[in-house]
């Protein structure tokens, strides 16, 4: 790190807002596991609920240890499969979250869902809950394309899903997946227009990867292909942009879509360097105590996490013993890792790093000083894939297609 960077850092206050706290609660379950999945999920379907129950709930008491008293804008459950979750449990969470943080305004409570597990009743219990926005897992209306990427729903129970969602919930988001091999465009163009047709107000297109440790991943390995060429891939990122566009959404991040307002506020508040709690075995958390900022970052499986916040010891000689678990894991981040995050999450929105937000974490607005300097970001900004100005930096349209790379070279030549 420069001297001159350095001076600032030590005087770096939070300068500027952060957006309000969140609260991740990881639920590990899934009905399946899908070949191409990474995730910390598991497939079961015989989880004690009450005792997941308790132990969700005595972590939520706990965190407040770590992340203090400040206005809270939402809970987002994910997983897994947060929808296999009983209402009375995300019920005592949301009701629990907002006794131990006072509500920012307009909080959002989001639930991740599988199409089926989607039922009038369970949008009704849900809605009784608290949960105010759903993000509904549809990946395809097509049967073939489901199949491929081993859903446990078909084309006519996404329908369905996606149907009684637009009905019951304000605010939804329908989830689409692209890239792989023998989905032709004018297959990618009729999912993406059946989603729109739900007229919803945000709409998430993945592109499929493969990543290592997965079914797909070993596939590949052996020869089969699974992804479709980089030009396709290509055009259906284009075909994306066009169909929502003309819909009247938005591309605010990588993969995400909304009409102006409705994006997914606790993601954003993640992206802009927003401090978040992590409840569940795999969450991640941020928090900040005075200038310092820590991180939580879990990747237990279910039995581990659950021995650790019941208070049992989890084998490594260590035990919180008061039904606490999110203390057990935090640490300090240091000046390279928070300006690392800073440029990996403030990047994937449309809307780019703000000179704000470097600052907060870094202590400095100069996007150069705090790459060290290198020709990289001139390069980068000569190429046309990144464009700067008073505001912040953010990524051009090219860029975007290729902005792990970017970032990842980038960042790699960058002082700590
Ligand atoms: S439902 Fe989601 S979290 Fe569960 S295995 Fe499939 S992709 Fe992974």
């Amino acid at each position: 790190m420069s001297e001159a960077v350095m001076t600032r850092t030590a005087t770096a206050a939070a300068t500027t807002e952060r957006p309000p706290l969140g609260i991740y609660v990881h639920w590990p379950f899934c009905f399946s596991k899908c070949p191409y999945c990474d995730f910390n999920s598991y497939a079961r379907t015989d989880v004690p609920q009450k005792l997941w129950r308790e132990a969700l709930l005595a972590e939520i008491r706990n965190a407040k240890r770590l992340w203090r008293a400040q206005p809270l804008g939402g809970v987002f459950f994910g997983g897994g499969t947060p929808s296999l979750m009983s209402p009375e449990t995300i019920a005592g969470i949301v009701s629990l979250a907002f006794s131990e943080w006072h509500p920012a305004e307009s909080p959002e409570v989001v639930l991740e869902c599988n199409p089926g597990d989607i039922t009038d009743e369970r949008l009704r219990l849900w809605t009784e809950a608290g949960v105010n926005r759903v993000s509904v897992g549809v990946q395809s209306f097509d049967d073939g394309v489901l199949r491929f990427l081993g859903r446990r729903h078909d084309g006519a129970d996404a329908r369905r899903a996606a149907s009684l969602t637009a009905e019951r919930f304000g605010r939804f988001s329908l989830d689409l997946m692209y890239g792989h091999r023998g989905q032709e465009i004018e297959m990618w163009r009729r999912d993406l227009s059946e989603a729109l047709s739900f007229g919803g107000e945000h709409l998430s297109a993945y592109e499929l990867t493969l990543e290592e440790g997965t079914p797909f991943y070993a596939e590949a390995r052996r020869g089969r292909v699974l992804l479709a060429d980089e030009e396709s891939r290509l055009a259906m990122r284009d075909a994306a942009d066009e169909l929502c566009g003309a819909a009247g959404l938005t591309r605010y991040e990588v993969s995400n879509y909304a009409r102006g307002g409705c994006e997914c506020r606790h993601n954003l508040g993640v992206w802009g360097g927003g401090d978040y709690v992590a409840v569940g075995p795999g969450a991640h958390g941020r928090g900040t105590r005075g200038d310092e900022r820590f991180a939580v970052m879990r990747e237990r499986s279910p039995g581990g996490w659950l021995r650790r916040t019941r208070g049992d010891s989890d084998g490594d000689g260590d035990s919180d013993g008061d039904g606490a678990g999110a203390g057990d894991d935090f640490r300090i981040l240091s000046w390279g890792e928070r300006r690392d995050e800073a440029f990996l999450f403030g990047m994937r929105k449309a809307d780019g790093l703000t000179r704000d937000h470097l600052e907060r974490e870094s202590g400095c607005r100069d996007f150069g000083e705090v790459l060290g300097g290198s020709g990289g970001l001139e390069r980068a900004k000569d190429e046309g894939w990144l464009e700067e100005d008073e505001l912040g930096l953010r990524a051009t349209a090219s860029g975007f297609d290729r902005l792990d790379g970017l970032l990842s070279r980038l960042l790699s030549t960058a002082p700590n």
